[in-house]
């Protein structure tokens, strides 16, 4: 099952991905199409980025667009267009102030820095980070220092010094963690990674009260979970639990690298100055339209309202999965972020349902990914299970 086109200078390529054998050509609504014109139904979505879907008429015409008037300008200069994305994301956002990095380890990197830089001005000699066991923010050395997986750090190490891993979803580990050093925690109020492990509204909750008395900021990385993936804009809404730092990336650009970094009035207050932080391609005139008219279509399409109808249905056709199916443990997540949890390895699962015209991604502890486009109707949902209880019946 190995596609035409794949060969082409794939031995150039610095081997750290391990590759379907497949080779992409074009994408339309829920489905993307390889060079053989072979169609897969995606419910990937490319990592939780492609929200609108593919081939969305409005959001390319307007990239389109931009693209011959102007796309770099550098950040000595404003355009129209970024004021637009940052009042729009911050409004989606509840935070009041942004900064558009090109990535999700780069938007954790700029909250890091952020929080640290917190500190200095109010000169309370705190530095260290408290972050989560099984999290993921990041390959860069910053955002890599706060992931929870060994294996992710260990080949870098001596990583950024004075990080602190609690458990997830255990409170009194994070008090017990907590000290006069403590700058801020870091956490994904679902993490994705990690095996789509949801925050309590308990851990939430006292995460903000141990920072509320500490003078510690809250971090939330919401790249893959914000962005109406959960069933409200971001993640925190749906727990009503206001971080001072969010970060995000992925489906604010519908593909398009953007990220951002965002914080509170009162914490901006305190922090990044002019000459501290900076990207030269960080929220140039092709990322902010991207931004600001995936805000739009959100408004326009009501895709939050969208995601709320038709995600139960997946949570019931994937809980009529678990009682049927004995290999398969249990669902998590929320939303339109959902997993499985297997008993049988899930790597050789994901490759047949690829085989069968299916993208699936894999997270921790034998888990199976449902992150689909964010416009998929209830049709896809049955021609998902249709697909995947053919690849397990044939695996049974
Ligand atoms: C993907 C992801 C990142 C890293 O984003 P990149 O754009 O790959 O750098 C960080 N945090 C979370 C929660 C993610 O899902």
């Amino acid at each position: 099952m190995v596609n035409s086109k794949i060969q082409a200078g794939e031995e150039n390529l610095l081997h750290v991905y391990n590759r379907f054998p497949i080779a992409l050509d074009h994408g339309e609504g829920m489905y993307v199409y390889d060079t053989d014109g072979k169609e897969y139904l995606d419910f990937a979505a490319g990592f939780a980025v492609t929200g609108l879907g593919y081939n969305h008429k409005e959001f390319n015409e307007t990239l389109k667009e931009q693209i011959d008037k102007i796309y770099h300008i550098s950040n000595l200069y404003y355009h129209e267009n970024c004021g637009d994305a940052a009042r729009a994301l911050n409004q989606a956002s509840g935070m009041d102030r942004v900064f558009f990095t090109n990535s999700g380890s780069e938007a954790n990197e700029g909250a890091l820095k952020s929080a640290r830089r917190y500190a200095y001005t109010k000169q309370t000699g705190r530095y260290e980070f408290i972050a989560m066991e099984n999290s993921f923010h990041g390959r860069s050395f910053g955002s890599v220092s706060v992931t929870g997986h060994d294996s992710y750090r260990e080949p870098f190490e001596p990583v950024v010094p004075g990080v602190h891993f609690a458990k997830f979803n255990d409170l009194e580990s994070v008090k017990a963690l907590v000290n006069d050093k403590t700058c801020a925690i870091i956490l994904e109020p679902l993490q994705g990674e990690g095996g789509i492990n949801l925050a309590t509204q308990e851990f939430m909750e006292g995460i903000r009260q141990i920072c509320d008395e500490n003078d510690v900021l809250m971090i939330c990385d919401e790249i893959q979970c914000g962005m109406g993936r959960t069933g409200t804009m971001f993640a925190w809404q749906g727990f009503g639990v206001k971080p001072d730092i969010i970060t995000m990336a992925k489906a604010i650009g519908n593909g398009i690298p953007v990220g951002a970094f965002a914080m509170t009035k009162k914490v901006a207050e305190y922090s990044l100055k002019p000459g501290d932080h900076g990207a030269t391609y960080g929220g140039n005139p092709l990322a902010c339209t991207a931004v600001k008219k995936v805000l739009e279509i959100f408004e326009k399409e009501r895709i939050l309202d969208h995601i709320n109808k038709v995600s139960p249905y997946l949570t019931k056709r994937m809980d009529e999965l678990v009682a049927k199916w004995d290999c398969i443990v249990q669902r998590k997540g929320k939303g339109l972020m959902q997993g499985l949890q297997f008993s049988i390895p899930v790597s050789e699962i994901n490759k047949k349902t690829v085989e069968e015209g299916l993208l699936l991604i894999q997270a921790e502890g034998n888990v199976i990914r449902f992150v689909p486009p964010l416009i998929l109707e209830e049709k896809h949902i049955d021609e998902m299970i249709e697909k995947l209880e053919r690849v397990l019946t044939d695996s049974d």
